[in-house]
């Protein structure tokens, strides 16, 4: 899979899915959940509440699909980053749990192209540096027939440092 790192907005990327950081109400919330929300339109809610009354709240580290709606992507994959509470095993495992749910599920659904926020980085505080290693980690360990391309949607500045960084180590 060939890795790309963009910095901006990951509601303009044009990939055949974005990746969602979630909370797992699946009701939206704020940063990038919101910013998704309010550009993909009320089809992505819609499909939320209806994962929602089928299986109840998402579970940290997995991930479950909706329609982009208003949104370039074909597909919101909504996973639920863990929130930082100092316990660096276990919170790495979920992060980690993230991006592979998210990988394996973009797969079942024959996606080429597909972009990730920085999961857990903003309301959910978890380490910056931690969480790059970790995302840019478990991308290179998943090896796919079926995903061409994975994007790494950087929002702000410290964070497209940090991957820009361990990127070209
Ligand atoms: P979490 O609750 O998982 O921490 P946040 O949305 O608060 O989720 O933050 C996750 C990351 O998403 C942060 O690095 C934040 O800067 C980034 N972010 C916020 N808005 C956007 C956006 N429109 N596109 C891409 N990334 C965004």
């Amino acid at each position: 899979m060939n890795i790309e790192l963009i910095k901006g907005d990951i509601t303009k990327i044009e990939a055949d899915a974005i990746v969602n950081a979630a909370n797992s109400s699946l009701l939206g919330g704020g940063g990038v959940d919101g910013a998704i929300h309010r550009a993909g339109g009320k089809k992505i809610l819609d499909e939320c509440i209806e994962i929602r009354n089928r299986q109840g709240k998402c579970k940290t580290g997995e991930a479950v699909v909706t329609t982009g709606g208003n949104l370039p992507a074909k597909y919101v994959i909504h996973t639920v980053g863990p929130v930082w509470n100092g316990n660096e095993e276990k919170g790495s495992k979920l992060l980690a749990n993230c991006y592979i749910n998210s990988l394996k599920l973009a797969e079942s659904l024959d996606v080429k192209i597909i972009a990730f926020p920085n999961i857990s980085t903003g309301i959910y505080r978890f380490p910056k540096e931690l969480a790059a290693k970790i995302a840019i980690d478990e991308v290179k360990d998943f090896t796919s027939e079926i995903i061409e391309k994975v994007i790494f949607v950087c929002f702000d500045d410290e964070n497209e440092k940090i991957y820009r960084k361990l990127l070209e180590e």
